[in-house]
């Protein structure tokens, strides 16, 4: 897992994604600014036994451990 280290807050990542996850604000008008632990922790991101914060466990997967509803249909669409 590669590692993402903010040096705007000193907070380490174990990844990309939860690291834009905690950067907040538009670009523009230089309103970029990382979230405090409480709006962290509000996300359910947390940190993990090497003190890297991750994403909440829901969006770690990308895709849904179950069938979606959409699909369930295409496939009785197909069986008919
Ligand atoms: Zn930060």
């Amino acid at each position: 897992m590669p590692v993402s280290y903010c040096a705007g807050c000193r907070r380490t990542f174990s990844s990309v994604s939860a690291f834009d996850l905690h950067r907040v604000g538009l670009f523009t008008h230089n309103q970029r600014h990382c979230l405090t632990l409480q709006e962290m922790s509000a996300k359910g991101m947390a940190r993990n036994d090497k003190g890297q914060w991750t994403l909440p466990p829901m969006e770690t997967n990308d895709v849904a451990p179950w069938p979606s509803p959409k699909k369930e249909q295409q496939e009785l669409h197909v069986v008919k």
